[in-house]
């Protein structure tokens, strides 16, 4: 069977959060091969070319200094542009990691994924290919989305050859660096014939530099874009049924932390992501879901689509069950009350807050006139007043909301502590006594261990822990 050339330049489409990791570790490991990560934003692009890049990502850093700037005395081959044509012109190989939201934010319903940015990409290849190019799908898109961009490029370039994959990323926010160095498994989808399978080969190329073989999987390219979809469906889908199950723990004396330790013991099950939480977050869970219920609305499944439709339906059940708790531990008012929030991100390790439940919850504290005194490690006081204010008026947010330094001040004199992001901080930092004039809400703490000598946070028999979620 044919070869296809090995790939000598890379072009990926998107700096963000999947973009920027997996092209540092792509090139690190493929010293021969240049990278060149384009984006739209410039000051994104100007952080990336910068010490301060634009998202926090353990060992990202190292990484990133080596390929871009040469430290370990190799010559640099990744790069960062706002020149994506040139980008473009000069690949061999193009990754599409640009972002895929929900089209119309539904609560529970099903909505699709807007693939404008994804469109707007291919056009763009199209206009500028000159030469045969590997494109290849990183962002996670509905099934079928390949063919759309066959439609995209034959109708635009129809001199020029294009050979399509899909190569969904299985990264997970914070631990993203370890994910790309050590993956659970590359997929990589292909059409049969012989170009397709050629290309297939040359990326899976790419990957053997550091991924075992028997780990790099090539599949149909139909299987493999559902196959990204589903895998985040599932995940989500365990995160949802824990934390239903919680409900009926505090219903019934049953204690949810032995419940998910017995569970996950069952090796059929397992014990990852089975921790309850006050629901899930991060910009693919929900969006992911929702897509996967709008292909079965389309493909006119309604038992299939709502099933998937109840994992997002408990998630918002989870966050709105969690803040009446804390009301009701506080004789059902918070009004004047300083409530301490620790944890912003949506789980830690990171400073992404898309759909961090840290958004509802405390948009609910606010709601109910409470003094919101909040600490995260690596979000910023502006990401956190812009997200709050994309849900109340910005007057009431700047009201109601304190954004703190350190955790112990935003706990100073704090009626309750609401801990929703398990950074390792809040595990190990001294949190000062409560204010003695006031009952303290019975909140579960993140890590009792951790936490035990705090008589402000009393341990309960509550299913609510802390927000994990994951990409
Ligand atoms: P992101 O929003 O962080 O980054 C996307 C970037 O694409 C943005 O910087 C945007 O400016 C840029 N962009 C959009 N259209 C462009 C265009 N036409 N030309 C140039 N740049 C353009 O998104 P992300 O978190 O990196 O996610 C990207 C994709 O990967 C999504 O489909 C997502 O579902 C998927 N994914 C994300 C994660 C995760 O943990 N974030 C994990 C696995 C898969």
């Amino acid at each position: 069977m044919a070869r296809a050339n090995k790939v000598s330049n890379i072009c990926c489409i998107g700096a963000g959060y999947v973009g920027g990791p997996t092209c540092a570790v792509i090139a690190k490991n493929n010293p021969d091969i240049t990278v060149t990560v384009v984006d739209l934003s410039e000051p994104r692009i100007a952080a990336w070319c910068s010490p301060a890049l634009p998202i926090f990502e353990p060992g990202l850093y190292d990484v990133v200094q080596v390929a871009r700037d040469g430290t370990d005395g190799r010559t640099p081959n990744l790069y960062f542009s706002t020149n994506i044509s040139q980008a473009i012109d000069e690949a061999d190989l193009i990754f599409i990691s640009v972002n895929t939201p929900t089209k119309t934010a539904g609560r529970g319903a099903g909505s699709a994924s807007d693939l404008a940015y994804v469109e707007s990409a291919a056009r763009h290849i199209a206009e500028v290919a000159r030469s045969d190019k590997i494109i290849v799908e990183k962002s996670t898109v509905p099934c079928g989305t390949a063919g759309s961009l066959r439609d995209i490029f034959n109708a635009l370039a129809p001199s020029v050859h294009f050979d399509i994959l899909s190569n969904p990323e299985f990264l997970a926010e914070g631990t993203a660096i370890n994910d790309l160095v050590k993956p659970d498994r590359i997929l990589i989808g292909s059409l049969t014939d012989e170009r397709s399978v050629s290309a297939a080969e040359a990326l899976a190329d790419v990957y053997a530099a550091w991924v075992p073989r028997e780990r790099i999987i090539t599949i149909n390219l139909w299987s493999s874009e559902l196959a990204k979809l589903a895998a985040n469906c599932m995940l989500a889908q365990r995160i949802s049924s824990i934390n239903s199950l919680s409900a009926i723990c505090e219903a019934t004396g049953a204690n949810i932390e032995e419940l998910s330790y017995a569970v996950g013991l069952d090796t059929r099950i397992g014990s990852k992501m089975l921790k309850a939480s006050a629901g899930f977050g991060g910009s693919c869970f929900k969006k992911d879901v929702l897509s996967l219920v709008f292909i079965a609305e389309s493909l006119h499944l309604p038992e299939v689509a709502n099933y998937w439709k109840s994992v997002v339906d408990i998630n918002e059940y989870q966050k709105d069950r969690f803040t009446k708790r804390i009301t009701k531990s506080m004789y059902n008012t918070l009004a004047r009350k300083k409530i301490a929030v620790l944890g912003f991100a949506y789980k830690k390790n990171t400073g992404d807050t898309r759909e961090s439940a840290a958004i509802s919850v405390i948009g609910q504290l606010i709601t109910e006139r409470a003094n919101v005194a909040i600490f995260d490690p690596q979000v910023k006081e502006e990401q956190i007043l812009r997200d709050l204010a994309a849900e109340h008026p910005a007057q009431i947010v700047r009201d109601s909301v304190t954004v703190y330094a350190d955790a112990i001040s935003a706990c100073a004199d704090a009626c309750a502590v609401v801990i929703l992001t398990e950074w390792d901080h809040f595990k190990t930092d001294q949190i000062p006594e409560p204010r003695p004039d006031v009952d303290l809400g019975a909140l579960h703490a993140m890590d009792e261990r951790a936490l035990s000598n705090h008589h402000s946070i009393a341990s309960s028999d509550s299913g609510i822990d802390v927000v994990d979620g994951s990409a």
